[in-house]
């Protein structure tokens, strides 16, 4: 009884997106999460003899949503995100809402509202398997740029996401590691976790594969973001 995750490259080399297959083991009931471009992601799937359900969108930004169209004709897949962003979310089917559960098959998902990089960012957490798909939320070191929310709103955010188990792994929208490795190696300065974590990660990417997923307990004595306590700590970061 669980969930099994397959990592889907998607616009690889300029926008650097990770969308996700998801697969209840038990129903064999199956989402594509921020289905961010369609051949990767059909191919993928065919070659695991998939046919989604579900599309499950962390938010409305295209390099998220632009195949939630084609999936959703070629396979029937229902649209799935945030009520609060039903016209902005192409194919728009069915809405959550912050502290609801969705049910994939067995396997069940909590959504938490996290709006700051857009207004209606959520996540998706599979509380039982351990998983958090955090869109553009949290990325291995930093975190998304803030295009509707405030500081403030990203602050509370990351608080959300501290106050998850340590043992959760989280899979972020992007690969955006390397782009923060240098800061986040100064600002963890004599840090033997940070050390290791670039090079498991720099190892992964050597051989092509994702940098994630990281556990929470990793992520949050690394990422200078997650690191701050306070929203005075927070706004000095970068500064
Ligand atoms: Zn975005
Ligand atoms: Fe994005």
């Amino acid at each position: 009884m669980s969930l099994k995750i397959y990592t889907v490259p998607c616009r690889i080399g300029y926008m650097d997106n990770y969308s996700y297959i998801l697969v209840d083991d038990d129903t064999l009931i199956s989402a594509v999460i921020d289905p961010s471009e369609t051949q990767p992601i059909v191919d993928e799937l065919s070659k695991l003899k998939i046919k989604p359900q579900y599309i499950l969108n962390t938010h409305h930004h295209f390099d998220h949503t632009d195949a939630n169209l084609e999936l959703k004709e070629h396979y029937g897949a229902k649209v799935v995100g945030n009520q609060a962003d039903y016209k902005r979310i192409p194919g728009f089917d069915i809405g959550v809402n912050d502290g609801e559960t969705f049910s994939l098959g067995k396997s069940k998902a909590e959504i938490i509202d996290v709006s700051a990089h857009t207004k209606g960012h959520i996540l998706w957490y599979f509380k039982k398997d351990k998983a958090l798909f955090t869109g553009d939320t949290l990325f291995n070191l930093c975190v998304g740029g803030l295009f509707e929310g405030t500081e403030q709103d990203m602050f509370l955010a990351l608080q959300k996401i501290k106050s998850l188990p340590d043992d959760v792994l989280f899979y972020p929208g992007h690969e955006y590691t390397m782009h923060a490795a240098f800061f986040a190696k100064q600002y963890n300065q004599n840090s033997q976790e940070i050390t290791q974590y670039l090079k498991n990660a720099e190892q992964r990417l050597r051989q092509g594969l994702p940098v994630g997923p990281v556990t929470l307990g990793i992520e949050k004595n690394c990422n200078p973001y997650l690191e701050a306590d306070t929203i005075e700590d927070f706004c000095r970061i970068g500064e």
